[in-house]
């Protein structure tokens, strides 16, 4: 993995935390002329919350009208559709559609599309039990309405942040990696952050640790909020399953959660979950076999053929609640420090809204923000959507380079020229977590069992670690 190195000169920012935020904030600063370093903890970017969430692309007609995150999503929805198209990462314009299952959810339904109104989407449609049907076939009994939200969309979240941060690395950013900030201290005016790889300086310093925010705040000397671990628990269903919907099945939300849906995902699968569960444990990311009974519970009902379908996988993510309902984006005026926390259960579709806003507060705290002469250019981000054209199935660029005609991960259809890209360049994989996430390979429904040989071999080949350290047998 390609990191920066501690230097001794300080950075105009420091941005905390290599999560789909972090590297949006990285991203957006990158656009002035300012240095900026972002220092995470783990090997790769989008390591933590962010690799593990429902994957969608909220239009936020549910979100608390007037809170700071109904205002994010909403802006941040059109700016990461907008990327997303120009980067080239999975999207899918799937819609949603929220089931009613009982009269107190049927009556819930006009008060969720004024809430939507609020939100400022006014695209809702309210549904009949027989239009429901109409348009998800497979719905079990009991079906008494339903509430159509047509820009609700499903997105690739991998290459979301890592687009993100190759256009920051490419425009100057620094990223250091394996490098835990320990401590904060203000000396002469700047902060001096402890990493395991020395002392980073920096003018501003941006919060972006996401479970982890309140602890690193705690080192800023505030206490603002506290956060609470939220588990949630996702079961990944076959491509065989994909046809039993067209859209993203939701049930109606309570003040706690959105609940568990049915959705498509953008590699042609079908994802059911999440649970929502608070425990004590940042780390606690292993599935349960109580959470993932639940899930099968609540399926059974509303999609009940999905529950014969095939697992390929299951996964749980931890969300950054907090005591309050809404994000906690504080800036400390005088210290040259943003915290940017309690990004809950939206900080994907929010991320590109959140690194605007939180700009706009740097600049009002006196960050200078000239823009840069060479605006930094978008990648090209690898197409990993079932909807795009697949390297595989690209005459073009097998004729370019036949790399990409040489299949190593049937299930997924990775290609080694994909495989090749992946761990090469600025921010490349060096493990098998982050090849994953690049590439799909090892992700299908043999989880790397036929495959799994020749993906170590050919990612050792090109990080230079022995397959004993990348399978852990090593240790
Ligand atoms: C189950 C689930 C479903 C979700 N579904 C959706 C969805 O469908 N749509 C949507 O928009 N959002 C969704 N979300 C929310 C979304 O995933 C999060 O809001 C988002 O990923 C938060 O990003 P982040 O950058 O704040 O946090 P993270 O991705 O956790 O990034 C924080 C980073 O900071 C690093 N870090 C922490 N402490 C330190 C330190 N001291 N020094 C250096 N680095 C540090 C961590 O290693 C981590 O990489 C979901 C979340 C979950 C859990």
């Amino acid at each position: 993995m390609t990191q920066g190195i501690v230097r001794d000169t300080p950075y105009d920012v420091a941005v905390i935390g290599a999560g789909v935020v972090g590297c949006a904030i990285a991203r957006e600063l990158a656009r002035y002329e300012v240095s900026v370093v972002v220092l995470e903890r783990s090997g790769d970017v989008g390591n933590g919350t962010s690799k593990a969430n429902t994957a969608i692309l909220h239009t936020g007609f549910d979100c608390v009208p007037g809170s700071l995150e109904s205002s994010l999503v909403s802006r941040g929805y059109h700016l990461l559709g907008a990327y997303a198209e120009e980067a080239g990462i999975a999207l899918e314009r799937t819609g949603g559609l929220l089931v009613a299952w009982d009269d107190e959810q049927q009556a819930a339904l006009t008060s969720l599309q004024e809430k939507a109104e609020k939100n400022g989407y006014d695209a809702t449609q309210i549904l009949s039990a027989a239009q429901v049907r109409d348009r998800e076939p497979n719905l079990g009994e009991g079906v008494r309405g339903g509430l159509a939200v047509p820009g609700e969309s499903i997105i690739c979240p991998w290459s979301t942040v890592l687009a993100y941060a190759l256009e920051a690395a490419s425009a100057g950013v620094s990223f250091l990696l394996n490098a835990q900030v320990t401590g904060v201290a203000r000396v002469e005016g700047l902060h001096v952050l402890a990493t395991g790889q020395g002392d980073v300086r920096s003018r501003w310093l941006v919060n972006a640790a996401g479970l982890f925010s309140s602890d690193v705040d705690g080192l800023c000397d505030h206490d603002d909020f506290t956060v609470t671990p939220r588990r949630g628990e996702l079961v990944v269903f076959d491509k065989l399953a994909r046809d039993l919907i067209t859209s993203i099945i939701l049930p109606v939300p309570t003040q706690r959660t959105k609940g568990v849906l049915i959705a498509p995902t953008v590699y042609g699968n079908v994802l059911l979950g999440p649970t929502a569960d608070d425990v004590d444990d940042p780390f606690a990311t292993a599935t349960t076999e109580q959470g993932i009974t639940r899930l099968f519970e609540a399926a059974r009902k509303v999609v009940p053929k999905l529950v014969d379908e095939e697992v390929t996988a299951t996964y749980a993510g931890l969300r950054a609640a907090t005591q309050f309902q809404d994000y906690q984006i504080r800036v400390h005026a005088g210290e040259a420090y943003v915290c940017v926390g309690g990004i809950r259960s939206t900080g994907l579709t929010a991320s590109m809204a959140i690194a605007e806003y939180v700009t706009g507060l740097l600049g009002d705290e006196g960050l200078e923000l000239t823009a840069r002469m060479l605006v930094p250019e978008t990648p090209d981000m690898a197409p990993l959507g079932e909807q795009q054209l697949r390297r595989y199935l690209d005459a073009a660029a097998i004729g370019r380079d036949p790399a990409y005609g040489q299949v190593v991960c049937h299930c997924e259809r990775v290609t080694q020229g994909e495989i090749r890209d992946a761990c090469t360049g600025v921010l490349g994989a060096n493990d098998l977590g982050a090849l994953r996430r690049r590439t799909r390979a090892m992700n299908g429904r043999c989880q790397g069992f036929y495959c799994g040989a020749e993906v170590v071999a050919l990612l050792s080949e090109l990080s230079g670690r022995s397959p004993a350290a990348l399978t852990g047998l090593d240790s």
